[in-house]
């Protein structure tokens, strides 16, 4: 899952297995198999789809257990393939769905934007830290 390119998956959008796999250069199987590895998807009506939110979930927590876990706010920078803490004024929240939200930040390395999915739960305590604004208005 190293070289796909997630970002042409839509958060709000959902796919069936053949769209992702093809959106994403993978197989039918490739897909089939993240479903079978955890990636949610709707199965009570055929064609089966996935959320492209669920998918970036799973995507983000793949590539995450190849490294060492973020601290409190800290953020993973893929430009410098590092966790860093943002500066307070450069960082940013939007929710995903009723659960959690993205955490967007700029890294104070290298200047690129990163991006953090937390939980509801968390969204609190960053934004009492860094001080952004934040509506937790849902995008069902
Ligand atoms: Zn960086």
């Amino acid at each position: 899952m190293a070289r796909i390119s997630a970002r042409r998956v839509k958060t709000h959008r959902s796919y069936t297995f053949f769209q992702l796999a093809d959106l994403l250069g993978v197989t039918v199987g490739t897909v089939r198999r993240w479903c079978k590895a955890g990636l949610p998807h709707v199965s009570d009506a055929r064609p089966y789809l996935i959320q492209g939110s669920d998918f970036h979930a799973f995507h983000k927590a793949k590539l995450s257990k190849k490294k060492t876990p973020l601290k409190t706010f800290e953020v993973y920078c893929l430009g410098c393939h590092a966790a860093r803490t943002p500066e307070p004024g450069l960082v940013e929240a939007e929710p995903i769905d009723a659960e959690r939200d993205c955490i967007m930040a700029i890294c104070p390395t290298c200047a690129g934007l990163t991006r953090l999915i937390i939980s509801r739960r968390d969204l609190r305590k960053w934004a009492g830290k860094y001080g952004f604004a934040y509506n937790t208005r849902e995008h069902a």
